[in-house]
């Protein structure tokens, strides 16, 4: 037998199978730039994730890869803050590349010495759905560099899409419960702060210490048997799907919203305090309250918010958020408690020791 050096397919094989047993976006993220640097032999890599933020575009920068040097994770999406980000068409090249599904390559220029080849990709990251790769070489990408990036894209895109069918809920298309313990846990604050850097795959990950505060809020529909009997279960459907939309719609690009189970949803969002965080929820629940579903005409949910705290678990969060709807429930409905107001009150007790409230 010949014992000849791996070719440029034994490395493109590697890559896609070492690609294919990878089941945390984290780690497909890391790892199709990591396959796209080293089967093209590039000098840098970059992938940017497209944002939508109310009507508005920006590009987020997910990853950067260099020769030697472990991928690094640029911006975490859940603490992006769209405010900082650049608009979609302050980057025209790459904006052509997303909205025509087409590689597009720029010659070097006066600022950037490289030629640069971008990819047009899913990244799935969150409300993040469409990304670019961006190669950088000091020559143009020959057409086989274009071949294996295209595979290695597509092949990326399809695992996603393998992930997405297991975590997200079919009726609906939120994400269902499988994803929320991961999440959860990311939006914890390490309580050592380089905690979270370094992860046994040697792969670097975000530093998570951001000053940055998350909250939970529980969503019930009020009296949804009610609309099963009287409208039956098809239509019941649709308001599922429309309440899905409405959530959607109602939270920023960052938030991220769960069908936990039949009638009930969460919400993670991001709120710099407490009052910010229930007016966001005062806002949906508003927005339902108003909302004409046809044929079953008004239906208002009520919703319990708890803040994500230190040494939190999904369990517990979950626990508070239950007891605040609870409370909503028993005292009219279509509205919003906090689990805080509801304790500062003296209204739920708090046990310190599990975390978990007891209503009075
Ligand atoms: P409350 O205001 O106290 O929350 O009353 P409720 O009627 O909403 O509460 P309950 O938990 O008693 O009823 C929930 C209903 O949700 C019962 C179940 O038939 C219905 N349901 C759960 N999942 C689905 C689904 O996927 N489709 C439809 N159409 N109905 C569902
Ligand atoms: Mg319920
Ligand atoms: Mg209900």
């Amino acid at each position: 037998m010949k014992n000849s050096a791996p070719t440029r397919s034994d490395s493109l094989i590697a890559h896609l199978v070492q690609l294919s047993g990878l089941r945390k976006r984290d780690d497909l993220l890391s790892g199709i730039t990591q396959a796209l640097l080293e089967t093209i032999n590039a000098p840098k890599v970059a992938i940017f994730g497209l944002v939508h933020d109310e009507n508005r575009q920006f590009w987020l920068p997910l990853t950067e890869a260099l020769p030697g040097e472990k991928v690094r994770f640029v911006t975490d999406p859940m603490r992006g803050d769209p405010d900082m980000m650049a608009p979609v068409d302050s980057d025209p090249a790459r904006h052509q590349c997303l909205n025509r599904m087409e590689v597009v390559v720029t010659p070097p220029t006066a600022t950037d010495p490289a030629y640069v080849t971008r990819f047009p990709m899913t990244v799935a990251e969150g409300a993040t759905l469409w990304g670019v790769a961006e190669i950088s070489s000091p020559q143009p990408l020959t057409p086989a560099d274009w071949q294996d990036a295209t595979r290695l894209v597509t092949m990326y895109g399809n695992i996603l899409d393998m992930l997405d069918y297991s975590e997200r809920d079919a009726l609906t298309g939120l994400w269902n419960r499988k994803p929320f313990d991961d999440l959860f846990y990311k939006t914890l604050k390490p309580t050592e702060p380089q905690q979270a850097d370094q992860s046994p795959d040697g792969v670097e990950h975000r530093a998570a210490n951001a000053p940055s505060n998350f909250w939970l809020a529980m969503v019930d529909i009020d009296h949804f048997k009610a609309v099963n009997d009287t409208y039956g279960h098809l239509i019941g459907d649709e308001v599922l799907i429309l309440v899905a939309r409405l959530l959607k719609t109602s939270f920023r690009a960052y938030d991220r919203v769960y069908r936990f189970g039949g009638e009930e949803f969460l919400v993670v969002l991001r709120s710099a305090d407490h009052d910010a965080a229930v007016a966001a929820v005062e806002r949906f629940r508003a927005n339902m309250a108003a909302y004409e579903f046809p044929q079953a005409g008004h239906i208002t949910a009520s919703v319990g918010v708890t803040e994500i705290v230190t040494g939190d678990s999904p369990a517990a969060a979950c626990e508070r958020a239950d007891q605040a709807v609870y409370y909503a429930k028993h005292h009219g409905r279509n509205q919003v408690c906090s689990e805080a107001d509801l304790v500062r009150r003296g209204l739920l007790k708090v046990d310190l020791k599990v975390g978990d409230v007891e209503l009075f």
